[in-house]
């Protein structure tokens, strides 16, 4: 018997039995991945989704249900405690005892970050390509994506916090790239279609009128410049519609 531990402090005890009834030809690994496989999928079934920092995924199926798929929240935590310690590490002497403890109790909790997040990531990729109904996936382009922040010609202090903290999230924390490539080979294997379509203005244009505004990062709410539309709606709904709505468009007439 082997027993393990997970991320979250989770223990498992792993044995080996002999079952009367399974066939010899049969990989135990098989039987479990059909089992997860007959859950009731809606063949037509569309679901698309909108990436982000803070939200990891918010997505909208065709009939109009929304989902919000938080993240990884740790950052904050980890990346104080791994700012003292390297800055702690600095102050000493190179290649002393102390220097060589602190390196190594750094190399443990951004270990201890890492896999937290790819936890995190493993999770929600396993809930949209296994949990969910929809045999369709769709999520924006990343490459189309500028996200890191750049410097203003005179910015505050709190502006350059800010922006400091938000490349580090693009660069380091955020995952984003990883998390798509989990969900890629996860797809696959439940039996679903990932698409990638070009998400060009989606958080841009109005869901309901198709009108353009500027949205910054900060904006959190769309509200629909548009006098006659008016439309209000979480910016990261309105652009999960929008992409829903584009990669329909893109199917043609439906039969
Ligand atoms: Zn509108």
């Amino acid at each position: 018997m082997a027993v393990s531990r997970d991320a979250c402090g989770n223990y498992y005890c792993s044995f080996v039995y002999d079952d009367a009834e399974q066939h010899q030809d049969q990989d135990p690994k098989e039987n479990t991945r059909k089992k997860r496989e007959q859950r009731p999928m809606r063949e037509d079934g569309t679901m698309a989704f909108d990436l982000g920092i803070k939200t990891l995924a918010t997505g909208v199926t065709d009939q109009g249900r929304f989902y919000h798929i938080g993240g990884f929240k740790g950052y904050r935590y980890y990346n104080k405690q791994l700012d003292k310690l390297r800055s702690k590490r600095d102050r000493c002497k190179k290649k002393s005892r102390r220097y060589i403890h602190l390196s190594k109790v750094y190399k443990r909790v951004s270990e201890r970050k890492r896999n937290k997040q790819r936890d995190c990531l493993h999770k929600a990729s396993h809930l949209i390509a296994g949990k969910l109904a929809e045999r369709a996936v769709v999520i924006g382009d990343l490459s189309q994506r500028q996200m890191v922040m750049k410097k203003k010609e005179s910015e505050t202090p709190k502006e350059r916090n800010k922006r400091r903290i938000r490349n580090r999230m693009v660069y380091n924390d955020w995952g984003l790239y990883g998390f798509v490539q989990m969900l890629e080979y996860k797809c696959l294997r439940f039996g679903k279609e990932l698409y990638i379509i070009s998400e060009r203005d989606t958080t841009k244009m109005c869901s309901a009128c198709q009108n353009k505004q500027d949205m910054p990062l900060w904006k959190r709410t769309y509200r629909c410049s548009n006098e006659n539309c008016g439309l209000v709606m979480d910016r990261d709904e309105n652009s999960a519609v929008n992409i829903r709505e584009r990669f329909l468009a893109r199917l043609g007439p439906h039969t």
